[in-house]
């Protein structure tokens, strides 16, 4: 395909933050190609997509409001560096409001987010859970008046992180703000959420994305968290879940279970009930994630995660999953000794039948806590 140029010869938009990256139309393909796949749609939206975004004349102006927060979803978004091809849609949105980030301060910047609300057509992005109208004034306002005022000529509203979009830290009990997420303040405008203590901003940029393309926001789920973003539980594409499977888990920190990565359900993994993107896209340049680094996962992706169960740590609080009750056995060659990854492979594939749809089954038929802990002494 070939890329428009302005009626004033200068290149479009899209063309000009190519060229000033350095980025090939074909790298710029491939990363679309790669959204539309993430969109679960044909490869042939790729082009689209691309169409889309190179049809822009103007930014799309942004405006990013701070609540009660610790600047952690910014901090991820700004940081958000996964392929170059992803900071050429950033080139297309104009931040024109943000806190932390903008130079302006004090009563220019609050006219200046007046004068774009009452212009219109902007994204509206929310990080932080909202107080009671007492604890928390801008300019003399209450963050839901600030909020009730900016998302009125919002074109879309996104909450990002779990603070915004259920309430997050701030709502642990005893919520002493009386905090809220945003789709519990603004109910007559659409609102998507991009839960994650912190969010990541590779989410942020693939709603955009879908934003600019269509001109609306994706299909969500009943926490109206997007569902090509978060459609998948955690569990389900860990690279761990062979060991899952096998029965291998890791029973104190720094044991053999740990150094060798299986895996972390009786650490108190809440993989098998968090919904969330983050084994497939990873973090810090899809370098590393949680689990991969041996810590469980914690859930922050789902609504309430700070008020569940003592701490983080407890296995038994996951009521929902279990391991599967019986494991199939582990084929070894004499003199060889399997790593971690033959494990994982071997188990996902020979636990495939016994081991998930086990797992799935006693979602409803789980074994009593005793008959685990005889399971598990008989193991020992
Ligand atoms: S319980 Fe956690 S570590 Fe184990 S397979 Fe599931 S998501 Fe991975």
């Amino acid at each position: 395909m070939s890329f428009r140029t302005s009626s004033d010869g200068k290149g479009s938009l899209l063309e000009h933050s190519l060229h000033t990256r350095g980025i090939t139309r074909r790298e710029f393909l491939q990363f679309c190609t790669a959204l539309a796949a993430a969109l679960a749609l044909p490869a042939t939206y790729g082009e689209r997509i691309a169409r889309a975004l190179e049809a822009r004349t103007e930014k799309l102006p942004v405006i990013w409001l701070e609540f009660q927060d610790c600047a952690g979803c910014s901090e991820s978004f700004t940081r958000a560096y996964r392929t170059s091809a992803a900071q050429v849609v950033l080139d297309l949105i104009s931040l024109e409001y943000h806190e932390t980030l903008m130079a302006p301060s004090g009563k220019q910047a609050e006219a200046a987010r007046e004068a774009l609300v009452e212009r219109g057509g902007y994204l509206l992005v929310v990080e932080g859970s909202v107080p009671r109208k007492e604890f928390c004034t801008i300019g003399g306002k209450s963050a839901e008046e600030i909020l009730a005022e900016t998302a009125k000529n919002a074109a879309a509203i996104v909450a990002v992180g779990t603070c915004a979009a259920f309430g997050g830290l701030p709502q642990a009990h005893p919520n002493p703000t009386q905090a809220k997420g945003v789709m519990e303040i603004i109910r007559d405008k659409p609102v998507i959420n991009l839960p994650g203590c912190p969010v990541n901003g590779e989410n942020i940029t693939a709603v955009i994305v879908h934003f600019l393309t269509f001109g609306e926001l994706p299909a969500t789920d009943e926490h109206k968290r997007p569902l090509f973003l978060y459609g998948a539980l955690i569990h389900d594409n860990c690279p761990r879940r062979g060991h899952f499977d096998r029965g291998e888990f890791v029973r104190e920190w720094g044991d053999e279970g740990h150094k060798k990565g299986w895996c972390l359900y009786k650490m108190g993994c809440r993989g098998p009930v968090t919904f969330a993107n983050c084994p497939l896209i990873m973090w810090n340049d899809s370098t590393s994630w949680p689990i991969g680094s041996g810590h469980p996962c914690l859930g922050c992706t789902e609504p309430g995660f700070w008020d569940r169960g003592e701490g983080f740590y407890y296995p038994v609080k996951i009521q929902e999953v279990a391991p599967p009750a019986y494991y199939p056995s582990s084929i070894v060659r004499p003199g060889k000794q399997p790593d971690a990854t033959s494990y994982t492979i071997s188990g996902a594939v020979v636990g495939a039948a016994a081991g998930a749809a086990a797992a799935w089954a006693l979602l409803k038929n789980r074994p009593s806590e005793e008959k685990r802990s005889a399971e598990e002494s008989k193991e020992a």
